[in-house]
């Protein structure tokens, strides 16, 4: 690729390595059908020589690049050019100090950090990725647009969408939506078809029809929209004083997320402005484990991008043969074929990462637990604790080493979680509403 580029778009398949301009827009390497990656002459990409430069943006944020928390990080997803990027005040988000669920948790007080990413325009971390995503779109003249969804990328690209004047269609699942993420597709006026069927039915579809109409596709299987989502381990490392934490905990669905987390901190260290890779843990849902059983049984590795292709073939073939379609209250997680589970392996073998599955029941504890001591979130968010509690247990992580669990969706978006789960006394924290008769001393006697 010529040198006058910053960044360009390069096949993750050694076999292949084939690279394109950032001006082309395709989603999978049109020679041998891989993921596509994002890559940076990094000598010409104008990155700081120390983290802390960025903060100093934060005193002009009266420049909506500089209040964006993905454009704060600018020359480190160096490929567009500012007339095209978008922002609409994604990335304010907060990283909280947790000591109360720590202590729940038998961990030293200091060392649990909750990174809510629920304070986003449309409620969750896909906002990161979209600013991004949406920036390329507009780079590459793209007038309408798609995706498949569980419900947030949904929500997320329908706001996104509008802000940048494009035509929107999203797809989602029949009946595998939670209300408050339908509910903002159709406000923010984004066309939305049900297709019968689950997410991977969804995603298989959206590719298609994007192909045959020309639509540009916004599902993580576009490499811009990770280059967005990086920025909330910037964010993170931020809130810590530029220090990087012990480990990363993250729900596991589409596997866009963990990939983007591996991929920022290995240009980190390679670009010396840190000094060590926190390890990280992506938590599946048992209903949904494709990568914990492709990771832990068979033993399916990165391989320096020599990937076993056919025990993943293997896999889904017998996915379909026994008409698998994942099951579980994280709709956000409800996903067995990930699309990004190549960069996913590449992120463990960055991050020393592990992976496990938790149960729902284990879900839905974790996230009232979540609720009752911290900024509370939707179901496939609160895998992260479930799963941390697992990782103290077996002594994977220690008891005083720094975690930071990325909470990666609002608590209002799937409200009838949680309404369910106190009113039908599902578990320990359970917490239903007390039914009283209209009388002033019968009331103050239910009073605790
Ligand atoms: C999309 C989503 C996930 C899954 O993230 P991936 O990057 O697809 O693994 C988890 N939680 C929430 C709330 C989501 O919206
Ligand atoms: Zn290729």
């Amino acid at each position: 690729m010529a040198k006058s580029v910053v960044a360009y778009q390069k096949c993750i398949s050694p076999a292949c390595g084939a690279e394109f301009e950032c001006r082309e827009s395709m989603f999978k390497c049109p020679r041998c059908g891989d993921l596509l990656d994002i890559q940076y002459h990094w000598d010409q990409a104008k990155v700081p020589d120390k983290l802390s430069t960025f903060g100093e943006r934060w005193a002009r944020r009266d420049k909506p690049l500089d209040f964006s928390g993905v454009w704060r990080f600018r020359e480190l997803l160096n490929f567009c050019p500012d007339k095209h990027k978008v922002t609409i005040g994604e990335g304010q988000t907060i990283l909280q100090q947790n000591r109360a669920i720590a202590a729940h948790l038998g961990m030293k007080p200091e060392s649990l950090f909750l990174q809510y990413e629920g304070l986003n325009p449309s409620g969750s971390f896909k906002d990161n990725g979209m600013a991004a995503a949406f920036s390329h779109a507009l780079m590459v003249g793209a007038q309408s647009c798609a995706c498949a969804s569980t419900g947030n990328t949904s929500a997320s690209v329908a706001l996104y969408a509008h802000a940048c004047g494009l035509k929107c269609t999203v797809f989602i699942g029949s009946g595998r939506i939670a209300f408050g993420k339908l509910s903002q597709a159709m406000d923010y006026g984004a066309q939305t078809i049900q297709i019968q069927g689950d997410f991977d039915d969804c995603m298989r579809q959206v590719q298609d029809v994007c192909e045959e109409l020309g639509l540009y596709l916004l599902n993580s299987l576009n490499p811009f929209r990770l280059e967005g989502q990086k920025t909330i381990m910037y964010r993170i490392i931020e809130a810590l004083g530029w220090e990087v934490p012990d480990w990363i905990v993250v729900p596991g669905g589409n596997l866009g997320n963990s990939s983007a987390f591996g991929k920022a901190f290995l240009e980190l260290k390679q670009l010396g402005l840190i000094d060590r890779v926190p390890r990280m843990a992506i938590i599946n849902a048992t209903g949904a484990d494709t990568l914990t059983d492709l990771v832990n049984n068979k033993k399916l590795v990165w391989n320096g991008g020599h990937v076993d292709q056919k025990i993943i073939d293997d896999y889904y073939a017998g996915l379909t043969a026994r008409h698998f379609s994942p099951h579980t209250c994280a709709s956000a997680i409800e996903i067995s074929r990930p699309v990004n589970l190549k960069k996913c392996l590449r992120a463990i073998d960055v991050c020393n990462g592990v992976v496990l599955a938790v149960t729902d029941e284990e879900i839905l504890n974790a996230k009232a637990l979540i609720g009752k001591h911290g900024l509370g979130c939707e179901p496939a968010s609160a895998a992260t604790i479930a799963g941390l509690v697992h990782l103290l247990a077996d002594g994977t992580v220690a008891k005083d080493a720094r975690v930071a669990c990325v909470l990666t969706g609002h608590t209002l978006k799937d409200a009838n979680a949680t309404v369910n789960y106190h009113k039908d006394r599902q578990g320990p924290f359970s917490n239903p509403p007390v039914e009283a008769p209209n009388d002033l001393q019968e009331i103050i006697k239910l009073i605790r």
